[in-house]
This record gives C-alpha cells, sequence and structure tokens, in this order.
C-alpha cells in the first residue's frame, strides 16, 4: 500500500465561526486531528495534497451561485487554511511531497491533476481529511471509488455542519464506496 493524503477545504470560511460557509464547531474540533494527520504524513515525506475550494463572486456560470452564498473567494482571507493548518501549510509547502491544488467543484479529482499525480506517483490509496463530509468529502470519495483507489476516512477527521448527513456519509464510505472507517 502507497497512500497519500488529501485534506479538503479546510478553510476559513468552511471552519471558523465568521465563516461564509461553515461548519462551525464540529468543523473546529477536528483542527488538532488534522494538524497530527498532517504531521505524520510530514515526518514520513509522505504526499499532502491540498485541496481548496476556488470561486469568483457572484459567478453566474457556476451552479453554487444558486445553492450557497459567496465562499473560498479568491483573493480573500475566507479562503485561507484555517488557524494552525496555515503557519504548518506555510512551513511544509516547499517541500516536494506537499502540493496544493485549487478546486471548483465538490470532487478533489474534478478537472484538476490529482488523479495524474498519484498515478505518477504509484499511489493506491487515498486517505480524505476536512469538510464537509456529506458533500466535498463524500465526492471526493467517490470518485477516488470510480478512479480504483482504495481509501480511508478517520472519522476524527472529517466533519459537517449536518450531523445527519454526516452519520448517513460514514456509514455510505463504509457500506457502499468499500472505504475503511477508522
Ligand atoms: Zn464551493
Amino acid at each position: 500500500m502507497k497512500k497519500a493524503l488529501i485534506i479538503v477545504d479546510y478553510s476559513n470560511d468552511f471552519v471558523a465561526s465568521d465563516g461564509k460557509l461553515t461548519c462551525g464547531e464540529p468543523g473546529q474540533e477536528i483542527e488538532q486531528n488534522i494538524h497530527q494527520k498532517i504531521e505524520t504524513y510530514n515526518s514520513n515525506e509522505d504526499l499532502i495534497f491540498y485541496l481548496m475550494d476556488y470561486h469568483h463572486e457572484n459567478d453566474p456560470y457556476h451552479p453554487e451561485t444558486k445553492l450557497f452564498p459567496p465562499h473560498n473567494i479568491v483573493g480573500t482571507e475566507g479562503r485561507n487554511l484555517y488557524n494552525s493548518l496555515k503557519p504548518q501549510y506555510d512551513s511544509i509547502k516547499h517541500s516536494n511531497h506537499v502540493f496544493w491544488i485549487d478546486k471548483t467543484r465538490y470532487s478533489a479529482f474534478f478537472s484538476t491533476n490529482l488523479d495524474s499525480l498519484l498515478r505518477e506517483r504509484h499511489i493506491d490509496t487515498v486517505e480524505i481529511v476536512g469538510v464537509c463530509t456529506d458533500i466535498c468529502v463524500l465526492h471526493t470519495a467517490v470518485d477516488a471509488y470510480n478512479l480504483n483507489y482504495q481509501i480511508i476516512i478517520p472519522k476524527n477527521c472529517v466533519a459537517s455542519f449536518n450531523q445527519a448527513g454526516h452519520e448517513w456519509a460514514l456509514t455510505h464510505f463504509e457500506n457502499s464506496i468499500g472505504a475503511v472507517v477508522e
């Protein structure tokens, strides 16, 4: 097994109390768990991918414009990593095993070079953390399944504003896409 860590949308807008589309406390409670997970991957020089939602304000061509308030707008503080994850990222971002990828849809794989980077490096397993469990983490995990990756979801590193959605997604990961939920 050769694995990579994918951190999904852990930005101020999705996590901070005043974020534009925040998960609130459930999102904030997983900060140290994700921080520690990144430390472990980094010390092993295993691959770390930061996948971050990227929007322009009131983009008339984007489907989310009708669904959600503006969030993760390019160039805003809301799009920065939340709290301790930002200085942590700044301290490791020049390493060969750390990548930042902007994404414009829920899935980290849609219209990005993530799959290509993983395949070049012979990665067969992705560990997915971040928010929201039942939206961007879910769509990323489903695409990873369709692309034949093994999937690990650490329960204490994912969260949602919607507790029922969070619980449903964890069950779906385990029962429908064969993920290891641990
Ligand atoms: Zn978005």
